[in-house]
Order: structure tokens, then sequence, then C-alpha cells
């Protein structure tokens, strides 16, 4: 048992690369963690789900319910093992020139999407598909109203490869006190793009070169984006240019959330069931700079070496050219 168990996170940052480290202890004892050892457990006997139907009161009471009570078709329920959590403010401790920490406060919800223990994104119907999506819009307005969340992230880990902890099919929430470097870069890639908006210009462009859309329509575009970093990566473009998801048309989610199911039914379709992880980006909560909110679809299919580590460079071993080509051949729309 680790001395740290028990304790509150704390942000760490790294002063190599001006990035944040999340340090949650609390997390290393989850009793349905995917770890190594615990991989060949998940073909014997499976304690009961707290996710599925008529288990309910085996996760913490739910935060939010879609769909009547008995009959639920989505919950947002607290993480029992959170990364963030409570309100203390953001402030940084400098212990010496080189370690400065400070409270991981904050939110971490699970969304569970879909009642079925064994699905996942590619098989909501149009109209649950849509609910997730206006479902994430209600709880993004929700922790830009809490004061210290700073942005929230929502992500979906589908696979063991991807990090899920559950089969059962959920994603997450991370409401936290800091822009994250990614979303700070991406920020940054907005503002450097000089003129109009930088992922409306990659959606023109894309349309225009054809050869890597993968589903357009419904004023959604999916791309294998030009850059492609993993195999088969997908990009979730609506056409309406708007930075904030809470700020986003009903339609516009509901029919990002139909595109997402489209796009991972024709990758489960093109290369199996392959894991995956859905990471959305939008504009941190306060802030009001050049942005277009969207979604990435990132395969899990190939591992990342030492390379890819230590260079932030990755090597695509599947033009997205190739990828999009199967993919937009895969299933018919
Ligand atoms: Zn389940
Ligand atoms: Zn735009
Ligand atoms: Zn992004």
């Amino acid at each position: 048992m680790s001395a740290h168990e028990g304790q509150p996170s704390q942000l760490r940052l790294n002063p190599l690369t001006g990035r944040w480290v999340t340090v949650a202890t609390g997390r290393t004892t989850r009793p349905d963690d995917f770890s190594r050892e615990r991989q060949a457990v998940e073909t014997g006997p499976r304690r009961p789900c707290p996710f599925c139907p008529g288990h309910e009161e085996s996760a913490p009471p739910a935060l939010e319910s879609y769909g009547g009570a008995g009959d639920w078709s989505l919950r947002v329920v607290p993480n029992r093992f959170p990364a963030f959590a409570g309100s203390e403010p953001m402030t940084v401790r400098n212990l010496g020139p080189v370690f400065s920490h400070a409270p991981a406060s904050g939110i971490h919800e699970v969304f569970v999407f879909d009642r079925r223990h064994d699905t996942g994104w590619a098989d909501l119907d149009d109209a649950q598909a849509g609910l997730v999506m206006t479902a994430l819009r209600d709880r993004f307005e929700d922790h830009g109203r809490r004061s210290g969340v700073r942005y929230t992230q929502a992500i979906v880990n589908h696979g063991r490869e991807a990090g899920a902890s559950l089969t059962h099919p959920h994603g997450q929430l991370l409401g936290m006190p800091i822009v994250p470097g990614e979303v700070a870069e991406e920020e940054a890639g907005f503002r450097r793009f000089a003129g109009s908006c930088l992922l409306c210009t990659v959606a023109e462009a894309e349309r225009d070169a054809g050869h890597r859309v993968v589903l357009d329509g419904d004023g959604v575009l999916v791309v294998c984006p030009f850059w492609s970093g993993p195999p088969y990566e997908m990009l979730v473009v609506p056409d309406a240019h708007e930075g904030h998801i809470s700020r986003a048309d009903p339609h516009d989610l509901e029919a990002v959330g139909r595109a997402l199911r489209d796009g991972l039914a024709r990758l489960r379709g093109e290369v199996g069931d392959v894991s995956y992880n859905l990471v959305l980006h939008t504009l941190p909560h306060h802030h009001e700079d050049p942005f277009h909110w969207h979604v990435h679809v990132l395969p899990r299919i190939q591992s990342v070496g030492g390379f890819e580590q230590g260079t932030g460079v990755p090597i695509n071993i599947v033009a997205p050219e190739q990828a999009a080509a199967a993919l937009s051949a895969g299933v018919a729309v």
C-alpha cells in the first residue's frame, strides 16, 4: 500500500517542458483496472459491472440522468477515484527552484452512454448518438459555472490499449484548474493562422482535395487529416464555426454524435474492434480566443515507441490518403 494512498491529487510542474503532471496515487488501487497482471482475470468470472442497469447503487449517486429513472439512457456519476477533486484555489507553491506544485482541484465525472454492456459508440442509434453530445454540452455548461475550473477535457477510452478501465461504454469529463499544454498549443495554432479560422480552412481544403474525406454531410466533416499521427486517425469538424461546445447548436451536436458513430463503425468494418481514444477539444471556459471545437479519433493500433516518446514525432505507417480510401469505401452510408 502506498504511503500516498488516499491523499488528494497534486499538480506538479515539469520545468523541462513547462507542462503539468497530475500525481493521483489513489487510482493505482482501482479495483477494475486493466493493469497487465489483471488482464487474465477478465476471462474469469466477473464482478457485477457497476454501470449496468440494476447495479446503479454500486456507483456513486448520479449527478445527472437522462431518460426515465428506471429506464435511463445516459447517466453522469462522480468518478470514485478522481484525478481532480475539491475546490481549493489554484495556488502554486515553490519548494525551491524546480519543485512547483498546486492542488489538483476540480471535477472528475464518468458518463455512461449506453445501457448495454458490450457495445461502443459505433453501436449507438441516431437518437442516442445525438443525446450523448447534447448531454456533454450540458456538462460543459455546468463546469463553466464552477469557479476554479478553467478547462474541461472530455474523453472516451475504448478498449484496453486505449486505457479503458471498464468495458461498459463510458467516457470521462475532467474539469481542471489549468489550461493543459495540448490545448494551449492548439490555441496558439489558431492564433498563428492569420486571416480566417484554421479549422474552417482545413475543412475547405480537405473538401477541395477530397481524397482524405471519410464522411461529409449533415453539417459535419470527418477526415483522415493530412498530418495524421496514428494510423486511421480521424478528425471530426462541425461546419458551424464555434469555439465553445457549450454554445453549439443542438442540431450540430447531434450530427457530430452520429458522424462519430458512422466513422467508428467504418473503422471497425475496416480494421476490426480496435482500441481508440476520442478526445474533444473546445475553448477553455472563459477564453474568447480564435478556436473551432472538434473531436479527434485516435486509434491505438500501433504502440508508441521510444522515438515517438523522445521526439513527439509519430511515424505513421498508414498514409491518411490510404486510410481514408479504405474508410470511405468501408460501409455503405
Ligand atoms: Zn456493464
Ligand atoms: Zn472555424
Ligand atoms: Zn484538437
